[in-house]
């Protein structure tokens, strides 16, 4: 029997998500400056300040969406036609609509079983001469080995790009920030993330002609201080001014979520100890806990079973491996196999949000053990 059901908050719900007094202030201080365009405001500029500030990069480049501060990256990398970026299957579309927008060809390496994240040995099988950067995906704020993949691309003279939209603040073994050992990390303040203003992008460099080349392709190619001419194309990515004020205050709560989904997600690994044939993915230690991700033998019966008891849980989290949309060129079934058998059989992904209380995340613990004992008895 499920016991009786408060459904949890969720990121769709004013209580799973960290929206309040600031956030409001925010927005009629931009309404009643009547600037609503970054081009001519400063709380983009100011955005970008305290992004910068907060990761100890020397710039930050605000966009419109998580995936446009992708695009921003994959242009400033050089990224063209004919092109290869080496990346993972298991992600957003976001990280590789950029590359295929650019006339570039995503490649596809295989990730590690037990953490859904990029395989360092993979990505080095699949550099090639053409090969122009590596997207590596920090998976529902789980590290990647981002010192490994470091070291390939500093092999192949390639620069390395982290995708952070799920990873805010999150930390890797030795307590390194993810997203400060790539050339540039990507952030996303779209609707799911640990925060938001409803869309958003940030993009981070230690690098003045990386961060230049992202701020022109985001403004149309124009360099504003020059006059009036394009000496390279851009988009217009600019971050409207009422979503840079709204992501400001986000951006004040960010640690205070983290640090709330990583006591929830502390209780519910006690909890769940020692249950045979169920583990955590990937190590727990720094993990931002975008989503909380499982390993268990079925993950369809356990999410269909966890449904039953009113607990959300998404089976392999996408329902294909990214290469597998038909708007990827070049499908090949079989390509990843440890990414086919965690999205297909094992990976079972768990909505978080800070907003959980303690009895939430037990209340998630019984239906968990629940499901299990009925697994040990057919
Ligand atoms: C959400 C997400 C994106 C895309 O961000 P948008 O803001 O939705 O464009 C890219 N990569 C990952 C890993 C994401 O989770």
């Amino acid at each position: 029997m499920p016991e009786r059901e408060i459904p949890l908050p969720t990121v769709l719900d004013p209580r799973g998500r960290t929206i309040g007094e600031e956030e409001r202030a925010a927005v009629l201080r931009v309404l009643d400056s009547a600037v609503l365009c970054s081009a001519f405001g400063d709380e983009a500029r100011s955005l970008e300040a305290e992004m910068a500030r907060l990761y100890g990069r020397a710039h930050a480049v605000a966009s419109s969406s998580g995936t446009a501060a992708l695009h921003l990256a994959v242009v400033a990398c050089g990224v063209g036609p004919g092109d290869e970026v080496v990346t993972t299957p298991i992600s957003d579309f976001g990280t590789v609509a950029p590359v295929l927008a650019q006339g570039a060809r995503p490649v596809f390496a295989d990730v590690r079983a037990e953490d859904g994240n990029l395989d360092p040995d993979a990505v080095e099988a699949a550099m090639t001469p053409r090969t122009k950067a590596v997207i590596a995906v920090h998976l529902f704020g789980g590290a990647a080995d981002t010192g490994r993949l470091r070291a390939v691309c500093d092999r192949h003279g390639v620069p390395l790009v982290e995708d952070c939209a799920q990873a805010w603040l999150a930390e890797d073994g030795a307590g390194r920030l993810l997203g400060t050992a790539g050339d540039i990390a990507c952030f996303s303040l779209q609707q799911f993330k640990h925060i938001t203003a409803g869309d958003g992008g940030l993009s981070l460099t230690d690098d003045p002609a990386l961060a230049r080349r992202m701020r022109l392709f985001m403004d149309k190619g124009w360099d504003r201080s020059e006059g009036r001419i394009h000496r390279e194309t851009g988009l217009n990515y600019r971050m409207p001014e009422l979503v840079a004020a709204v992501a400001r205050a986000q951006l004040a709560k960010v640690e205070g979520v983290v640090r709330a989904r990583r006591e929830r997600a502390g209780r519910l690994i006690a909890a769940l100890g020692g249950l045979e044939g169920v583990a955590v993915a990937g190590e727990p230690d720094g993990h931002a806990w975008w989503m909380f991700p499982l390993l268990v033998a079925d993950n369809a019966r356990w999410a269909r079973e966890l449904a039953a008891e009113g607990v959300p849980a998404l089976p392999g989290y996408l329902e294909r491996p990214l290469y597998a949309n038909p708007a990827v060129p070049g499908d090949r079934p079989g390509l990843c196999p440890n990414a086919e058998r965690l999205i297909g059989r094992t990976l079972l992904a768990l909505p978080w949000n800070e907003a959980y209380s303690e009895s939430d995340v037990d209340r998630l613990a019984r239906a968990l053990h629940r499901v299990h004992r009925r697994s040990g008895t057919r």
